[in-house]
């Protein structure tokens, strides 16, 4: 199974510290976030966590998404998965339906909304985003959860940013759903079914061919396939099967060659080739 590639992911990793400790973790489901920041950028979001690598809050998240960037800041997808710290360890609920905190088994996703921010390319490639995480590291695209959910005393986010646009948390699941399946989808079912002009196409077997020994005998084979409008096959060059219903053999034999009927205009050098292919055309 493959996934369909619609954004280009870009790796600009934050400094390491508190923020980005380093260590690596193997994902096995998502938080929803959005930055609870209005008019601030994927990059601006990046870049302040960058400059702030020692924050004592050690808050970060792997990925910021606007309407024109995907911005891995830790390592999820780009590189070697490395943890974030989106959601406070003491609570729950993750542990009750993962089996381990967010920060040690989840991917934190962030979407960046209002000022400038175009929010339904944003909100596309969040969803992209999130679907895509859900391949890479095999698991349901069903296992995302917003922030609100694991520390909901706490936060409000994404739900905070989807109504402003009229957008619902349980859309934004589903529509995760619905990406992965038409990411996927569209690529293992990719080889096209004929369609039924081709089959026709197919059944229309050539009607007329002329079939050439060598290149000194295509003036003269030339003056035939204009007169019988068909076209001019090199011996040797030739598409295998049958070629047409109908084949000019214009030097040569007709050994080798497949067609409900020949007309041979051959001879033993290549003048007699050529007096045959006239004969035929003055007959
Ligand atoms: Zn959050």
């Amino acid at each position: 199974m493959s996934f369909k590639m619609k954004y280009e992911v870009k790796a600009d990793y934050i400094a390491k510290g508190k923020r980005r400790p380093g260590t690596f973790i193997t994902p096995k489901f998502g938080v929803l976030h959005d930055t609870g920041n209005p008019g601030s950028t994927a990059k601006n979001n990046r870049d302040y966590f960058n400059n702030t690598p020692n924050d004592p809050t050690s808050a970060s998240a792997h990925t910021f998404i606007d309407d024109k960037v995907i911005i891995e800041s830790v390592p999820a997808t780009t590189g070697k998965t490395e943890r974030a710290h989106h959601v406070r360890y003491q609570m729950p609920q993750d542990n009750a339906l993962y089996g381990d905190d967010s920060n040690d088994i989840g991917i934190g996703v962030e979407l960046c909304f209002g000022g400038k921010i175009n929010f339904e390319e944003a909100y596309k490639r969040y969803v992209w985003y999130c679907a895509y995480v859900s391949y890479k590291f095999g698991f349901s695209p069903k296992k995302w959860i917003g922030h609100e959910k694991l520390d909901p005393d706490r936060k409000t986010d994404p739900t905070n940013a989807l109504k402003k646009y009229g957008k619902t948390y349980a859309g934004l699941l589903a529509d995760i759903i619905k990406e992965y399946e038409e990411c996927t989808k569209e690529i293992t079912s990719a080889a096209p079914k004929p369609k039924p002009e081709d089959i026709k196409e197919a059944d229309d077997m050539l009607e007329k061919a002329v079939v050439i020994n060598a290149f000194p005998d295509f003036p003269f084979a030339e003056l035939l396939a204009s007169r019988i409008k068909a076209p001019i096959y090199v011996r040797g060059a030739l598409p295998s099967g049958k070629i047409a219903k109908e084949v000019f053999v214009v030097g040569g034999t007709k050994d080798g060659l497949q067609a409900d009927s020949f007309v041979m205009l051959t001879g033993k050098n290549r003048f007699e080739v050529a007096a045959a292919v006239n004969a035929y055309l003055n007959r």
